[in-house]
C-alpha cells in the first residue's frame, strides 16, 4: 500500500500546533474514535491514546468498543490488520501511515510459507505437523495457520501455544521469528541443537537435509526483529559491571544468548509490569524497544532505568506514525474523509478469525 505525501498544511505545523488540532479535532470527534498506541510509539502519539498496550491487548480493546465506529491505530500494518480482522463490520479501521510496516512480519510471505508447508508435508505426514504465527505477521499467514490447524500465538501465550501444538510428539512449524520459537522451545525443554532447526524459505527445502528434518521437532523460519537483535550478552556484561544490584530484563525477540544471560524475559506487558510492580531504589536494564523504556524511566523516577543497548535507535517503522500524519487521518475524519482503512478481504479474514480465536481458545 501506498502512502500519500502530505500538504504542507500538516507539515509546516511544529510539534505544538499539530498538538493542539490533534486535541480539538479529538474532542470534536468524541465517541465516534477510539485512538489506540502501541508501547513502542513516541510520547507524541501516546499522549493521544484512550488506550495504549502491546498489539494483541490493543486489537482486543477495539473489538470490546463495537460503538466505536472508528479506530485509530497508531502501531504498524499487521496490528491494524488484526484490529480489523477482531472488529465488527461496522468499525473502520485506520492506520496514520500507511508505510508503517514491521521487517520482522515481511520475512515471511505467504508463498514463502506455502512453499515450505509443500516441502514439510512431502516428508511428513500433514496431520503431524502444526503451523503457528505470531501475532506479528500478515493476516495471510494468520489465515494459513488457520486452514492448517494451526493457532497464532503472542509473546505472552506463545509457551501454552506451542505446548498444544507439540503434543502428542506432533511437530512444529513456527513463523517469522525465530527467537520467539526458539527461545519458548529452550525454556520447555527442548535442545537448540538436537530438536530444532532453521528454516531458510530462500533454499530448497529451508537448507536442510533428509536427516535433519527427520530428527527436528521444531522448524523455526528465519526471521527476526531487527530492534531486539541488537542486544548482546557484551552490553548485558557491561550493565553488571557498572551496576551492581542491576537486573536485566529483555523480550523474547533477543537472541537466545542474550535471553540465557538475561535475569527475566517476557512480553512487553511482562517486562512493564516487572520494573512496574518492584520497590523503588532498585535498578533495571531493559532489552527492549527505546520509546517503551524511556516512558518507564520517566514514569518511575524513583528506579534506575535503562536501555541496554547505548544507541538510541527506536523501532523505525513504528516511528514513521509522525504526529502530522495522526493530525491528517483526524482531519480528514471530521471532514468526512476516510483516508488509510486497512482493509481485511474475506475468505483471509475467516481463516485468519479461527487462528486468533482458537489462540484464545488454547490460552
Ligand atoms: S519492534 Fe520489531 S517486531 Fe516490533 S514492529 Fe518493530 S520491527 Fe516489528
Amino acid at each position: 500500500m501506498y502512502q500519500q505525501s502530505l500538504s504542507s498544511e500538516y507539515t509546516d505545523l511544529s510539534l505544538e500546533e499539530t498538538g493542539e488540532r490533534i486535541a480539538s479535532l479529538k474532542q470534536r470527534l468524541g465517541d465516534k474514535i477510539i485512538i489506540l498506541g502501541h508501547h513502542y510509539q513516541r510520547d507524541e502519539i501516546i499522549q493521544w491514546a484512550d488506550y495504549r498496550g502491546d498489539s494483541f491487548l490493543l486489537s482486543r480493546i477495539a473489538a470490546q468498543h463495537g460503538e466505536a465506529p472508528f479506530i485509530v491505530f497508531c502501531g504498524v500494518h499487521f496490528m491494524a490488520e488484526s484490529a480489523d480482522i477482531l472488529t465488527n463490520d461496522n468499525q473502520t479501521v485506520i492506520l496514520p501511515n500507511l508505510s508503517a510496516g514491521c521487517s520482522m512480519a515481511d520475512m515471511a510471505s505467504i508463498r514463502q510459507v506455502e512453499r515450505c508447508w509443500r516441502d514439510l508435508i512431502s516428508v511428513f505426514p500433514e496431520d503431524q505437523i502444526v503451523p503457528i504465527t505470531y501475532v506479528n505477521s500478515a493476516a495471510t499467514l494468520k489465515a494459513f495457520v488457520g486452514a492448517h490447524g494451526g493457532s497464532c500465538c503472542t509473546s505472552s501465550n506463545a509457551r501454552k501455544v506451542m505446548e498444544w501444538a507439540l503434543q502428542g510428539g506432533k511437530r512444529l512449524l513456527f513463523f517469522p521469528d525465530q527467537h520467539l520459537g526458539g527461545n519458548t522451545a529452550m525454556q520447555m525443554g527442548y535442545d537448540p541443537d538436537t530438536d530444532m532447526v532453521l528454516w531458510d524459505p530462500a533454499k530448497p527445502f529451508g537448507g536442510l537435509s533428509q536427516d535433519q528434518m527427520e530428527h527436528a521437532q521444531v522448524f523455526l523460519w528465519k526471521g527476526f526483529c531487527s530492534v531486539h537483535e541488537r542486544f548482546t550478552v557484551e552490553q548485558i556484561t557491561k550493565a553488571r559491571a557498572e551496576n551492581s544490584g542491576i537486573k536485566v530484563i529483555v523480550h523474547p525477540e533477543c537472541t537466545m544468548d542474550v535471553v540465557k544471560a538475561a535475569d527475566l524475559n517476557g512480553s512487553t506487558e511482562y517486562i512493564i509490569k516487572q520494573v512496574s510492580q518492584s520497590p523503588a531504589g532498585t535498578s533495571w536494564a531493559i532489552g527492549t524497544e527505546v520509546n517503551l523504556v524511556h516512558r518507564l524511566k520517566n514514569e518511575m523516577p524513583d528506579k534506575t532505568i535503562f536501555c541496554l543497548d547505548p544507541i538510541v535507535c527506536p523501532c523505525s517503522t513504528m516511528y514513521r506514525i509522525h504526529p502530522h500524519y495522526l493530525l491528517w487521518v483526524l482531519d480528514s475524519l471530521a471532514k468526512g474523509d476516510v483516508v488509510n482503512r486497512i482493509v481485511v478481504e474475506e475468505p483471509v479474514k475467516r481463516d485468519a478469525r479461527i487462528s486468533l480465536e482458537r489462540m484464545l481458545e488454547i490460552s
